[in-house]
């Protein structure tokens, strides 16, 4: 089959009717987001120079999260590792590429399933039609699981069904604020959820067309590009790029610069992949989401999964309940964390903290 599938046809290949598709969960919040951006799409990313040939295409906050990329060039054309919500966002994105090269983009690389990382994929198979997609073989797999979690053809389906409560609840939002400044951002993320719906239900998504169980090198015209497999974290297929030369890892979700969305997640594996991580020998990060880190902000961020998770089985141990768990774990890591992790408007410490405990004891306490 064509790698740029209609969803239609993906969904009657799965046998998933549209209307069998539940509502959304309250906890998908990976990547929702307060009122504010009023980014135009020119400026959707920018792109910093990491290393030679290489950049981060860090995504400026929108409505519907864009998650960043890495920009690879070669001498025969550029590998872009993920491809935001939209294919709006990879268009926008490829416009700003082409200011460095007019080589085509040859591979697009997945990370993880999640919605914000790979539906955009349609746009570099729709410009490129010889594109090769590459994600692991779980990825693959989970983008088209009905219960995968947040993001795969079938989630396509979910946001399609949950988009016009969530433009009726913006226009009343908008008709209640006397606050201009609320009202302005407001309206642009009307707008913005508006267009999104709109490509949603246009959206041709294109899955990978080759997939990768374990460590895989790329020789890419002279680059070394190595595909790690390194264990489970923020997904079951997280996939890490590293350029060995460059000294350079594009990590996913598998480290943020936000606080970390644990929902599709397996908190202690995390622990042990982001270890296996950090013996590769790099000087910098680009993460899921935030801004280029140093290979230093790996140890932070993997302190506070382990104090995390240390922390819920201590307090379930002595039979603390969940109400009572979030608001003490909360304040007691605070001090640490919740300055270093509210960079941004979104992803947010306290956002998050509650439901990343909640997290941990389902996974971790209660293994359910
Ligand atoms: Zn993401
Ligand atoms: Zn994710």
């Amino acid at each position: 089959m064509s790698p740029l599938w209609t969803r239609r046809q993906v969904l009657t290949q799965l046998g998933i009717a549209a209307a069998a598709v539940h509502t959304l969960d309250p906890h998908e919040l990976c990547c929702a987001v307060p009122a504010h951006a009023e980014t135009a799409d020119k400026d959707l990313f920018e792109l910093k120079k990491v290393g030679d040939g290489v950049y981060a295409a860090i995504a400026a906050p929108r409505f519907k999260v864009n998650c960043n990329a890495a920009v690879i060039l070669t001498d025969d054309g550029v590998i872009v590792v993920d491809s935001h919500s939209k294919p709006s966002a990879a268009r926008a994105l490829y416009g700003e590429i082409q200011g460095i090269t007019k080589k085509p983009v040859k591979k697009v690389i997945n990370t993880h399933f999640h919605w914000d990382h790979w539906q955009g994929n349609g746009a570099y198979a729709a410009a490129s039609p010889g594109v090769e997609i590459v994600a692991s073989e779980r990825t693959r797999e989970n983008l088209t699981r009905p219960d995968a979690g947040v993001g795969g053809i079938p989630y396509i389906e979910k946001q399609i069904a949950a988009m016009p409560a969530e433009i009726d609840k913006l226009k009343d939002d908008i008709r209640k604020t006397s606050d201009p400044k609320l009202k302005a951002n407001l309206e642009s993320n009307l707008q913005q959820a508006e267009s999104f719906y709109q490509e949603l239900k246009q959206m041709k998504p294109a899955l990978p067309t080759r997939t990768v169980s374990t460590t895989v090198t790329l020789a890419e015209q002279g680059r070394e590009i190595r595909l790690h497999v390194l264990g489970r974290a923020h997904t079951d297929g997280d996939l890490f790029i590293y350029m060995p030369r460059e000294r350079v890892v594009a990590t996913g979700d598998a480290v943020i610069d936000w606080m970390p969305f644990l929902n599709d997640g397996f908190p202690e594996d995390w622990v042990h992949t982001l270890s296996n991580l950090e013996k590769l020998d790099f000087d910098q990060m680009i993460p899921g989401h935030g801004d280029v880190k140093p290979k230093a902000h790996l140890a932070f961020f993997r302190g506070y999964f382990v104090e995390l998770i240390e922390s819920v089985k201590k307090a379930a141990a002595e039979g603390a309940s969940l109400d009572e768990m979030k608001k003490t774990i909360g304040d007691r890591l605070a001090p640490k964390y919740e300055a270093a992790m509210s960079r941004y408007p979104i992803g947010q410490y306290r956002d998050r903290v509650g439901l990343n405990v909640e997290m941990v004891y389902l996974k971790v306490v209660k293994k359910s």
